[in-house]
């Protein structure tokens, strides 16, 4: 997008984020916007001091630390909605779940699955492209122990309603990456589809598939894959591949 509505001030609350989501014309347009906010003083100490600081075995990288955007095409059928960019990773590189390890069980299963052009992902200009499928997070900065406040949680929500708002004629199943995604869903579901999610509310599980009314996405609950997870081996790549296996097949991609 461009023009004059694109040079905006940064948001710096949570109301400007409310309006420069809103008025986002595109996915370009949003991701610009997006990778100025500041609307999380919180998070956007700790991103910048990260990025300052630097883990040791990065100290010759030059850190993003800013937020980071979604990532793929706009017109994808699948969605990955994950938690929030890791402190060294997509903090590291601005790309969602690039240079960390989650990210390598990610993509290798995105590769495995037809969704990526390649298993690996470590930084913003690898060559890897997605095919019909999107992933963002539920929070856009890096939070300290990988949890995001509540208050900063709703603060972000904005650009992630747009977001899904902006692929939702194309949009028809959502794998929400653990816990804190599933329930990140529901508001966008209500926001951006105007029905009230159903009650009580799906629980999350891995494998969990929630219909979300008669017109909206599909949604599907996976172990996110965070080290926790696919060191104790909670999540294996199968059953990774298994999800994106039945994601494929509700998305009508199978
Ligand atoms: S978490 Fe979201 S709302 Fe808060 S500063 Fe980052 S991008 Fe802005």
């Amino acid at each position: 997008m461009t023009g004059p509505a694109d040079l905006t001030e940064p948001a710096h609350t949570p109301g400007e984020v409310v309006t420069q989501a809103a008025t986002a014309a595109d996915l370009t347009g949003l991701d610009r916007r997006v990778i100025e906010c500041r609307a999380c003083p919180r998070l956007v100490d700790w991103r910048e001091s990260v990025a300052a600081t630097r883990r040791a075995s990065f100290r010759e990288q030059e850190y993003w630390g800013r937020p980071v955007p979604g990532f793929g095409p706009d017109d994808a059928p699948l969605a990955v909605l994950g938690l929030a960019p890791a402190a060294h990773g997509g903090n590291r590189t601005g790309r969602i779940f690039t240079g960390d390890r989650s990210g390598d069980v990610l993509f290798a299963a995105l590769y495995r699955a037809g969704l990526a052009n390649q298993p690996t992902s470590v930084s913003r200009d690898d060559g890897l492209t997605l095919r019909h499928t999107r992933i963002f997070p539920a929070v856009r900065c890096a939070p300290p122990d990988n949890k995001p406040t509540p208050a900063e949680r709703d603060t972000c929500a904005p650009w992630l309603h747009r977001e899904v708002e902006l692929i939702r004629p194309t949009l028809r199943v959502v794998v929400a990456l653990g816990a804190f995604a599933w329930a990140a869903w529901w508001p966008a579901f209500s926001r951006v589809y105007g029905q009230r999610p159903p009650s009580p509310r799906p629980a999350f599980g891995h494998g969990a598939i929630a219909r979300c009314g008669a017109t909206g996405p599909v949604l599907l609950g996976c172990y996110h894959v965070s080290q926790q997870n696919t060191f104790t081996g909670r999540l294996t790549p199968a059953m990774l591949d298994d999800v994106l296996a039945r994601a494929k097949e509700l998305a009508g991609l199978a």
